[in-house]
């Protein structure tokens, strides 16, 4: 049962020393209750008081973490409806679902494998592989591990898996799937092999039933299938357990998986659940196209709203540059790096960047937050020693703050201050009408 804040409150030191990031012992209470803080943030909540609130820290979603000799996938400890309440953690794992069967086995998981696309500046893979057992499971992962080492969710009948689960022992992957019928031996298979277990039924009171029961049977890493017909009824659904898992209902505090199953609306199925809780989606159609729309979905879904995605502060070279090279200045908010870094590149012309330190916000935002100003600008442009690299001293400003260069020439007055345009899309032709 959850604690309020004020029960937490209680069994907090209530000194108010402020070490846990709160300015007092009740507002940190609050927080746990909303699940908003975690509990080690304060080291000096007792042990007695530590195991009554077990329970209110515990995270509503169980992290569930599925293992391969090549990497893991983790889905669950989510806290918050709302990305922006908090923030979303742990990004729910692209499979690719391959049929045992398929005589073309081992090269569709090369393909699929061989993906590796660069989004400003992370890797986009696929997850991991799922496999259905309508042949022989165990000979099907062998294929499988003799390419990838990626998790794996195997999906079968209590007949079939235990061959695939043999054939990957000491690693954690998932069983798909248990339902009223088979729960008893899949459970039986799930807690023999350490692997997470599916669960699946018509209702989520059936659901919640299963869950508890398999429980029961000392299994704890569990993945609910929420089945629905419909996109409405998945999405109902899965707000529906998302709702309730944050409201500590513990029966239904697991991941959910998604089957996106092939079709015309692969696409949309798979980007809801992305966006709407899912914490593993399985694709049956392995596309490039599909899956790096999807990726950068995710990854724009997952990123912290309080902590952009940066890039290292620093002075980058383009294109080989000169010491007549001109000196292009920007900000550390990875897309606006990647944007001009990339016009910059596909133009063949040197340059260097100079990527200043502004706490990963875009041009015109850190310009209004005044985090990049005159004299951050040339604070980089010192720190850096770009005069070094040097033998013209031109440095170009992005058009959006050209009210800085009059500042700017003050704090570096030996450099020609340009301004440049607004766009890194024009960046090319001005470096080759102005700067030539
Ligand atoms: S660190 Fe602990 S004792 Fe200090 S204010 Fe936070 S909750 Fe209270």
């Amino acid at each position: 049962m959850a604690l309020s804040g004020i029960q937490i409150y209680k069994l907090l030191p209530q000194t108010n020393c402020k070490e846990c990031g709160y300015p007092t012992c009740l507002a940190f209470a609050m927080k746990l209750a909303a699940k908003q803080a975690e509990l080690s943030a304060c080291p000096y909540v007792s042990e007695e008081s530590k195991k009554q609130l077990a329970e209110s820290a515990a995270p509503p979603i169980r992290l569930v973490t599925l293992k391969g000799p090549e990497g893991e996938v983790k889905a669950g400890n989510e806290v918050c409806l709302f990305r922006h309440e908090k923030t979303f953690y742990n990004k729910p794992g692209l499979f690719i679902r391959l049929q045992a069967s398929d005589p073309n086995l081992a090269e569709k998981v090369r393909q699929a494998a061989a993906y590796k696309v660069s989004y400003v500046g992370i890797d986009f893979t696929v997850d991991g592989f799922a496999i259905q057992a309508d042949g022989d499971l165990g000979a099907a992962v062998k294929t499988v591990r003799s390419v990838t080492g990626r998790p794996l969710i195997l999906m079968g009948d209590p007949a079939s898996l235990p061959a695939g689960l043999e054939a990957c022992s000491g690693e954690t992957p998932m069983i798909y799937a248990a339902d009223a019928s088979n729960w008893e031996a899949l459970a039986d298979l799930a807690a023999k092999y350490k692997a997470a277990l599916a669960v699946k039924g018509a209702s989520l009171d059936e659901i919640a039933d299963l869950t508890q029961k398999i429980q029961a049977k000392g299994v704890e890493d569990m993945v609910l299938d929420l089945g629905g017909k419909t996109l409405g009824d998945w999405l109902t659904l899965s707000t529906q357990v998302r709702r309730l898992a944050l409201k500590n209902f513990r029966p239904l505090g697991y991941p959910v998986i998604a089957l996106a199953a092939g079709g015309e609306k692969e696409p949309l199925v798979a980007a809801q659940a992305i966006a709407k809780y899912a914490g593993f989606v399985v694709l049956d159609t392995f596309s490039p196209e599909l899956l790096y729309a999807l990726l950068v979905l995710r990854e724009n879904i997952y990123t912290d709203p309080q902590k952009p995605i940066q890039v290292q502060p620093g002075i980058y070279e383009i294109n080989k540059p000169t010491a007549e090279s001109p000196v292009l200045v920007t900000t550390n908010f990875s897309i606006t790096y990647f944007a001009v870094a990339n016009e910059v590149e596909g133009s063949g012309l040197p340059a260097w960047l100079v990527v200043c330190d502004a706490e990963g916000m875009s041009v015109l935002t850190a310009w209004a937050a005044g985090k990049f100003d005159a004299e951050r600008i040339a604070k980089s442009i010192k720190g850096f020693d770009v005069a070094s690299k040097v033998s013209q001293k031109r440095l170009v400003l992005p058009g959006h703050v050209a009210v800085l260069s009059g500042e700017l020439e003050e704090e570096l007055p030996d450099w020609e201050i340009k301004v440049g345009p607004r766009e890194a899309v024009d960046l090319p032709a001005y470096m080759k009408q102005v700067l030539a």
